[in-house]
């Protein structure tokens, strides 16, 4: 082997085997080696290991290698404690050291506010915070979504996708995931593969059981299990199905032998409601609009920050409750709440933020997009007795601009609120947007809001840079940023960013 470039060629080949010191981190958690100004991407390689590498795709300047054997282990590396962590999508990073992963992600978010948010790299050293860490940071998710297909024997299997591909990976035991997961997939395997159901065929668009959600709430026990199945019926055979239309399909049977299936999965301690989710669209979307509860409730009820909320199959609940937890209570020591401000939470989900904050401020705005979050959000208030939260059902880009503007978007009086000139200049706006961020207009018309503070809320920090930026052109300052570890194992990092207005 030799580490020596082909004399006819400016770079490295395919195949070629090179030794090589890893001496950073990308973005997506691989490691980073460098020889003679030539970089190499090795996914799985750690920060301080020496590794043998091959390359998998050569450039001019640079290549993505494969990790083929370590030489010399780094500090930082650790045995991943899952089996399958190197096939599967999931986690990316499970075999650096806890602590490190740490590190990565500070400095991921602190890269990311200086070359993509055009701060100094002084300021930046000035308002971030250090990461809220988790304290065992295993078995944290409340959420699971398998997709369902065959392996290559045809056998019926549940897992993750391999990074990057729609290949399933079996899972074994997810180490992220609850306990539950492993009992109720294997119901649902068992099942199909005794009455002969077929699981869904992303190719040939044919094929029943697409994917099996499953969540739990950490504080109540209680478990949901929701089946995506591409369930066709005369109503949706014919291609223009209105999902609407077909709410007497409640008690349909979805799947063979369905009442035996049903049975097996509610003997499980915990189960509260199963039901099916109709998607029949040739898509990556996971989730069809259209779900029918066939046992238990509509929805199952969880506690967080001292306040009961219930859960739509469809409706977004952060996964990792621990750190939720942590990250709302630094978001709301950032609103700065005395009990008397008006306060906006766009984004608002089922609620969460919003009425956690209602507690200590004078009344509270949620915007939300999905009508079942909406729905989920005013029943949460109901429930927790809270009569100073109002909630509205739309995009944040067009809700906020409408309301601004005086406009009502369908009929009259649908952003009614207490008090209009209070609530058009807030004091408080709270931002928890998507990971693609806030829409131009949104920010816009947040600035034309001119709220004292803005707390911006953040799953990803490339996109929260971009838009810190346009605040800060826009009148703010940038006060503090806080990192918050909601997916350890993983690449992925929450954000909690204070924003004051000096002018
Ligand atoms: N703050 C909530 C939800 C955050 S996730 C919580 O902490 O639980 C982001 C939410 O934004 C999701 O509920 C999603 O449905 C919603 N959403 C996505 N795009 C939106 C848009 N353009 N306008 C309003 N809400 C949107």
């Amino acid at each position: 082997m030799s580490n020596k470039k082909n004399s006819t060629d400016t770079c490295y080949k395919k195949d070629d085997l090179l030794t090589v010191d890893i001496t950073d981190i990308g973005n997506d958690g691989e490691g980073i080696g460098k020889i003679e100004g030539y970089t190499l991407f090795i996914k799985d390689a750690v920060i301080g290991d020496k590794v043998i590498a091959k390359i998998m795709k050569a450039k001019k300047n640079y290549a993505y290698a494969h990790l083929e054997k370590v030489v010399e282990p780094s500090a930082y590396r650790q045995e991943a404690p899952c089996q399958i962590s190197r096939k599967c999508g999931g986690c990316q990073i499970q075999n650096m050291a806890y602590e490190k992963q740490l590190d990565f992600k500070q400095n991921k978010v602190r890269n990311n506010l200086i070359r993509l948010g055009g701060f100094s790299e002084q300021f930046v050293d000035g308002i971030m915070e250090p990461i809220i860490k988790m304290d065992d940071p295993w078995r944290y998710r409340n959420k699971a979504q398998y997709p369902i297909g065959r392996d290559k024997s045809g056998k019926i299997t549940a897992g993750f996708y391999a990074g990057r591909t729609h290949d399933i990976i079996p899972v074994e035991d997810c180490l992220i995931g609850t306990s539950e997961n492993k009992e109720i997939l294997e119901i649902i395997i068992a099942h199909m593969e005794k009455h002969g159901i077929d699981p869904y065929d992303e190719k040939t668009g044919k094929g029943l059981v697409r994917h099996v959600l499953i969540r739990k709430g950490f504080s109540s026990g209680e478990i949901m299990v929701c089946l995506v199945v591409n369930y066709i019926n005369s109503k949706n055979a014919s291609g223009n199905h209105n999902p609407k239309a077909a709410s007497s399909e409640k008690a349909a049977e979805y799947i063979k032998g369905q009442s035996e299936l049903i049975g097996a999965l509610s003997m499980i301690p915990g189960m509260k409601s199963i039901s099916f989710s109709i998607n029949t669209e040739k898509t990556n979307v996971i989730m069809g609009v259209e779900i029918h509860t066939v046992w238990g409730e509509d929805t199952i009820s969880d506690t967080l920050c001292g306040l009961e909320f219930k859960i739509s199959p469809l409706s977004f609940y952060q996964v990792n409750p621990v750190q939720t937890h942590k990250l709302y209570a630094q978001a709301i020591e950032y609103a700065g709440l005395s009990g008397k401000e008006i306060v906006w939470d766009l984004y608002c989900g089922i609620g969460t933020i919003t009425l956690s904050m209602a507690k200590a401020a004078g009344h509270v705005y949620g915007v939300e997009v999905i009508p079942d979050a909406i729905r989920d959000a005013k029943d949460n208030a109901i429930r927790n007795n809270i009569t100073n939260a109002d909630f509205f059902c739309g995009k944040a880009e067009e809700v906020l601009p409408a309301f601004y503007d005086g406009k009502s978007g369908k009929g009259n009086g649908e952003y009614e609120v207490i008090d209009r000139d209070a609530a058009l200049h807030p004091d408080v706006i709270v931002v928890d947007p998507p990971r693609k961020g806030c829409d131009e207009k949104c920010l816009d018309t947040m600035l034309k809001m001119k709220p004292d503070r803005i707390v911006y809320v953040s799953c990803d920090s490339a996109t929260l840079a971009r838009d810190l930026r346009i605040l800060s052109d826009g009148g703010y300052v940038v006060e503090k940023v806080r990192p918050c570890d909601m997916f350890p194992h993983t690449v992925h990092v929450e954000n909690v960013a204070l924003l004051r207005r000096i002018h």
